[in-house]
């Protein structure tokens, strides 16, 4: 078997063909009328509008076909239209799309939770809630971790993000563009520093990864008390913060000084969930077994839908009617998160993930021998970035970084760049990307980093 499987069928060409210029005039006419009818605080990463999507592409109103390396930001992991999610919606929505799992339940709703609790670390006993979104998985996890403990303090990290909501924008680290001016913000959260090795040895500390867990945990000792945290909340890869990864023995590190200390550890696995690290989750990279995970994004091939699954004790400690929500865990969601697991098992989407990983990261690491603007290559599977830096220091340059995916947009595939400082190209293909494909939308980045650099 090569790096493809073999049993990827697409509905749609694999290719990238571009046969306007980018943004072409229909998604120009969308634009326009956008403008007078959509919320200007809403921002689109690129000015194209989708008409189909399918694998590795996404083709727009024009009938340009795009490179997708962005999967709706680490959502289609098994592609925007995988056929068995989409027989999944239709026939669940042929016989109810809603009846609010609070008020007539159903076995679908049951069924991702039996499949959670067994996909996610650990064997000790587990209980699962669902819900709709990525932030709202994480302000239960908070709930329910302060219930459980009787205690209020939450630890967040450096480059951390969580969410758009009030109590998770509180836990997310950037102010702009997720909190400026939206505060005030929830109390008895309190930030402490990530373990980031490229900047960590820059800075001149020591970049190791219980070195720098003894440095957060001396900054909680210190400032809150352990007995006062409810619960510590890392994401054990970082997202939206640039893709960092932390050294070794730092997640393992802050996991067991959380258990010494009475503390609820939560890994928010949203973005890193569901094979896209190369294993089902990226806390099982070192053995690490979060009392509760949250999950969403990669969940349900693109449906909205989320999920904290955590230990029994903890979950069953919640009054009756203390959790929920209306639309949580919908029909037609669960539906659509049992065909998208279904089709991750078949296709064994972790060892793809690690195959994208290992074809992508030896050429950008070539790319990074040749270009100096290049200060770091990270990631694990198809979690990939590159920081950008001015050749010679390490002092972000977002201006190249915006160039890079401008111009790679430009000819015609699609990619996403995060970081604190603006200043990282992150790689987020669907899975169920083919070889040919991902190699042509490689050589398109290597273009764009070499001509933005010149
Ligand atoms: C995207 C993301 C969230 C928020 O998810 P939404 O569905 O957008 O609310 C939370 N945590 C992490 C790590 C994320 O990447």
């Amino acid at each position: 078997m090569t790096a493809t499987n073999p049993s990827l069928t697409y509905r749609l060409p694999q290719v990238r063909t571009l046969v306007t210029a980018l943004p072409g005039p229909e998604s120009a006419r969308l634009a326009e009328r956008r403008r007078s009818a959509v919320a200007g605080g809403v921002g689109s990463s690129v000015p194209v509008y989708a008409a189909d999507a399918d694998g590795g592409v996404i083709v727009d109103v024009d009938g340009n076909s795009l490179i997708d390396l962005g999967s709706g930001i680490a959502v289609t992991s098994v592609g925007a239209s995988d056929p068995r999610v989409a027989e999944a919606i239709a026939a669940q929505a042929a016989h109810f799309t809603h009846t609010c799992f609070m008020v007539t339940p159903y076995e679908g709703y049951v069924a991702v939770a039996e499949r959670l609790n067994a996909l996610t670390p650990g064997d000790h006993d587990k209980r699962t809630v669902l819900f709709n979104s990525g932030a709202e998985a994480v302000e239960n996890a908070i709930k329910v971790a302060r219930l459980a403990t009787g205690r209020d303090a939450v630890v967040a990290f450096d480059h951390a993000y969580h969410g758009r909501t009030n109590l998770t924008m509180a836990l997310t680290a950037k102010t702009m563009p997720y909190k400026k001016d939206f505060g005030p913000f929830a109390p008895e959260v309190y930030r402490l520093p990530m373990s980031y090795p490229y900047r960590d040895a820059a800075a001149g500390l020591d970049a190791d990864g219980e070195a720098a867990a003894a440095r957060a945990i001396s900054q909680i000792e210190k400032q809150i008390g352990g007995d006062a945290v409810a619960a510590v909340i890392i994401e054990p890869i970082q997202g939206e913060g640039g893709f960092i990864v932390p050294a070794p023995g730092f997640l393992p590190a802050l996991a067991s000084w959380a258990k010494e200390n009475g503390v609820v550890f939560i890994a928010d696995e949203v973005q890193t969930g569901f094979a896209r690290t190369g294993a089902w989750f990226a806390c099982e990279e070192e053995g690490v077994v979060p009392d509760i995970i949250t999950m969403a994004k990669g969940i349900a091939g693109g449906l909205p839908l989320s999920a904290i699954t955590g230990r029994a004790e903890l979950l069953d400690a919640v009054h009756p009617g203390g959790l929920g929500g209306t639309y949580g865990g919908n029909p037609v969601a669960c539906a659509a998160a049992l065909a998208a697991l279904d089709t991750m098992t078949e296709l064994d989407l972790p060892a793809r993930a690690r195959a994208i990983g290992e074809r992508a990261v030896t050429r950008l690491r070539a790319l990074a021998d040749e270009l100096p603007v290049i200060g770091d290559v990270r990631g694990r599977g198809a979690m990939i970035a590159i920081e950008l830096v001015r050749p010679g220091t390490t002092e972000p340059d977002a201006d190249l970084t915006k160039a890079i995916a401008a111009k790679a947009l430009a000819a015609g595939v699609v990619i996403l760049t995060c970081g604190t400082y603006g200043n990282v190209v992150r790689l987020l293909p669907p899975l169920v990307i083919g070889d040919a494909l991902l190699d042509d939308a490689l050589t398109v980045l290597e273009t764009a980093v070499r001509d933005a650099a010149a």
